[in-house]
């Protein structure tokens, strides 16, 4: 299935990831691994250092929707917690913002181990609004935060500092971050040490399971004896037989060439409220990043047309945001990818069904971020430990 249509901005680097082989044999390893985009990576890099993990894609690694991510990266959720009370509990809520917080500590460490090759930065973030029920909600979320400890803080057309109007923005001074996902998979890739068991252009047929243990099998018709696998496919969910796991979109972003004077917001990720919602990011070349425009996704395929559309839509918004920049406004990139969301916001992470068959599907807009806290909740189910967060992620949950 393909989810990403269009020349993505971050994957469009020199330095790509190094290229692996395709697996061309039959194969045994304890854990199999199937999909290689950044969350497949990030668990395979930690789970490769406690056992004898195998990684496979079906095409490169890190080109599918991990490319097309903006990578805003944050401890807030889709909805608020306001919306969120209907899902989880206040606890819980809390529970998962700093649980957020705890993984973008996670990628730091790796960055300060691993060197700093992705644009990896901590960032400030804003939300703002021009609506009568966007600013109620955004008045809440500010006293949720602040009631929680959180830092928060309220900009109203005033004390606005920001060069574009809006009437009130709910500013977090910290607790976001960003990265190129591309470079952040290439890193996670390069650095783990199952070297020799990384597959890619290997992609899976189907799984059969006997006797405890699986025969999966390539279209190759090589064979993959494991004990237990993880599905890591992003928002391909043919291998699972189930078509409805979480709300599938499609999400627009177009990057513009490098502009002059947009050193104001290098360190802010920007988010409107609005239906439907928009982003915005300052590239570390001087580029904006503008994306949203979400289209439900109905069938399999991504449809060219609408995507221009989208575009050119989203082109006309960004002029109109900073109609001093308009003669710099020039686009170079335009791209567009599957994005997932469930009702509580979280991935489905955890076991399924079958016991020995995990889901790795870091759904909602901190996917990425979660994966990192995700991978410590995947071993600590693989090692028989309660993970306070195994419930919230359930695969087999109701929301
Ligand atoms: C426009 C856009 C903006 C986004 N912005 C953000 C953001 O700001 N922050 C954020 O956290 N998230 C964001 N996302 C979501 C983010 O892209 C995803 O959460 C993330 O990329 C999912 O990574 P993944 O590794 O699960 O999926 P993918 O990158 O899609 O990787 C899945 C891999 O599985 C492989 N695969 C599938 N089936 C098989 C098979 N049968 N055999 C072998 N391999 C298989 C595929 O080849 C693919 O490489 C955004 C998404 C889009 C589209």
């Amino acid at each position: 299935m393909k989810c990403i249509l269009g020349k993505a901005y971050f994957s469009d680097v020199k330095d790509k990831i190094k290229q692996y082989p395709y697996l061309d044999r039959d194969l045994d390893c304890d854990i199999l691994i199937i999909g290689g985009g950044i969350d497949g990576a990030i668990l395979n890099f930690y789970l490769s250092q406690k056992y004898n993990v195998a990684l496979v894609d079906a095409s490169r690694f890190g080109m599918s929707c991990t490319s097309a991510a903006t990578a805003l990266l944050e401890y807030q959720l889709d909805d608020y917690a306001q919306d969120l009370k209907d899902f989880m509990s206040e606890e819980d809520i809390v529970k998962v913002y700093k649980m957020g917080l705890e993984s973008i500590e996670m990628m730091s460490e790796f960055i300060l181990k691993f060197g700093n090759h992705s644009h990896f930065k901590k960032t400030p973030s804003l939300m703002y609004t021009d609506s009568i029920l966007g600013m109620k909600a955004l008045k809440e979320e500010h006293l949720f935060r602040l009631k929680h400890n959180f830092k928060s803080v309220l900009y109203t057309e005033e004390n606005n500092p920001y060069p574009f109007k809006f009437k009130l923005g709910l500013y977090n001074e910290d607790g976001g971050a960003e990265v190129n996902p591309y470079l952040f998979t290439k890193q996670m890739i390069e650095n783990a040490v199952n070297q020799k068991q990384m597959y890619e252009n290997t992609m899976i047929d189907r799984l059969t399971y006997n006797n405890d243990r699986f025969e999966v099998i390539t279209t190759f018709d090589n064979k993959i004896m494991c004990n237990k696998v993880i599905l890591a496919t992003g928002f391909d969910f043919s291998l699972m037989n189930e078509k409805d796991l979480c709300e599938r979109v499609i999400s627009y972003s177009i990057v513009t060439k490098e502009i002059e004077g947009i050193d104001w917001e290098k360190s802010t990720r920007i988010q409107d409220y609005k239906e439907p919602y928009h982003y915005l990011r300052v590239l570390p070349d001087n580029r904006l990043i503008y994306g949203g425009e979400d289209s439900p996704y109905k069938v399999e395929t991504i449809d060219n047309s609408l995507a221009e559309k989208k575009y050119n839509k989203l082109k006309n918004d960004l002029i109109k945001m900073f109609p001093h920049l308009e003669t710099q406004i020039e686009i170079d990139y335009e791209f567009c990818g599957v994005f997932g969301s469930t009702k509580n916001n979280l991935g489905l992470i955890g076991q399924t069904e079958n016991p020995n068959i995990y889901y790795f599907l870091s759904a909602g807009a901190n996917g990425i971020i979660n994966a990192m806290s995700g991978s410590k909740l995947i071993i600590d189910l693989l090692e028989g430990k309660e993970n306070d967060l195994e419930d919230l992620f359930s695969p087999l949950r109701e929301n």
